[in-house]
């Protein structure tokens, strides 16, 4: 079985791959771990198997049934979750019950994946298991839960046992990098770190920073203005706000910086800076060209710097010292 989109967990993949290639996949499982673990992308890709109609270790990930149901648009896998962040109500359960004796639409096989499996309560969970019981011999239950303990006996010892784990640094960073390949390893390998085995979190994190606006462009437009006006305390507090940029950002933020200073210059000289930022033309009206020059050496061996095992802190410091230092402040 391919499960090498889900990180870490070597055991588990070895028990479900031997599985597959063995007596073949249960018809009901109970996939438990904390929140962030992977058991949505474990039940995805085993759902995706059961409906794979590619030849080899499945899923195939190529064929057109793996591309519905990594899509989340396969007619026969059916996700069953609580309305709004509610609980899984009876009612959705008895037509999850309805639903299972239809027959698969194009599969041989109709995968039912119930999140928060804990969020049913007893009457639900009856409805369930009565489907665990004697269910058509074509559905697949795949109950995901952070809780087993909240559901029923009957209902765990109807199902097998599948128990996510945290990874180690190690496998969260290689699927880090995997996942996000156009962002800094550096960043990856913190994240890595700061997750303590939930990919989850560090997926969650990662994507929402992604949403960000990249705070580099600005922060070099700020510093040419706070320059521009000779403001050393401005320039000293910015300095220290930059402090939060992991390297691979106060790098760009050097080259960024350097950029603009060179348009600065080349503005001076009578040349043309197409955009114009506001900054770049108030700084050629008031800095003098020998000042630009020396910021532009300074940073220059700054960036160097940079390049090298230095802390953030130590880097915003300098950038602070320097400046100051080229604009005689
Ligand atoms: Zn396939």
């Amino acid at each position: 079985m391919n499960l090498e989109l889900l990180a870490g967990n070597a055991a588990l993949k070895k028990q479900l791959s031997a599985q597959a290639a063995g007596r073949g996949l249960s018809h009901a499982y109970l996939i438990s771990g904390p929140a962030g673990s992977g058991k949505k992308t474990l039940a995805r890709l085993m759902a995706a198997a059961m409906v794979c109609t590619g030849q080899g270790e499945k899923p195939c990930g190529t064929c057109p049934a793996c591309k519905k149901a990594l899509g989340n648009i396969h007619p026969d896998i059916i996700t069953v979750a609580g309305e709004k962040g509610k609980d899984i109500s009876v009612g959705q359960a008895r037509a999850l019950r309805a639903d299972a004796y239809i027959r698969p639409n194009e599969a041989d096989r109709k995968v039912y994946l119930i999140l928060d499996a804990q969020t049913m309560n007893s009457n639900a969970q009856n409805a369930v298991l009565k489907l665990l019981e004697e269910g058509p011999p074509y559905a697949v239950f795949l109950l995901l839960t952070d809780n087993p303990g909240a559901l029923l006996p009957t209902i765990r010892s109807r199902c097998e046992g599948l128990s996510l784990a945290p990874v180690s640094p190690g496998e969260a960073q290689d699927f880090l990098l995997r996942r996000f390949p156009d962002k800094s390893a550096n960043l990856l390998r913190s994240e890595a770190f700061a997750c303590e085995g939930i990919l989850g979190t560090a997926v969650k994190r990662l994507e929402e920073t992604g949403q960000e606006a990249d705070p580099v462009p600005d922060a070099a437009l700020d510093l040419l203005a706070l320059m521009a006006k000779r403001d050393e305390l401005g320039l000293c507090a910015r300095c220290v706000a930059l402090e939060k940029l992991d390297r691979d950002s106060l790098s760009r933020l050097f080259e960024a910086l350097l950029s603009l200073l060179r348009d600065t210059l080349k503005l001076q000289a009578g040349g043309t800076v197409d955009p114009l930022p506001a900054q770049v033309k108030a700084a050629a009206k008031v800095l003098p060209g020998a000042a630009l020059v020396r910021c532009v050496s300074l940073l220059t061996d700054l960036s160097l710097h940079a390049d090298f095992n230095v802390g953030p802190g130590h880097l915003c410091g300098a950038l602070s010292a320097a400046l100051a230092q080229a604009l005689e402040l």
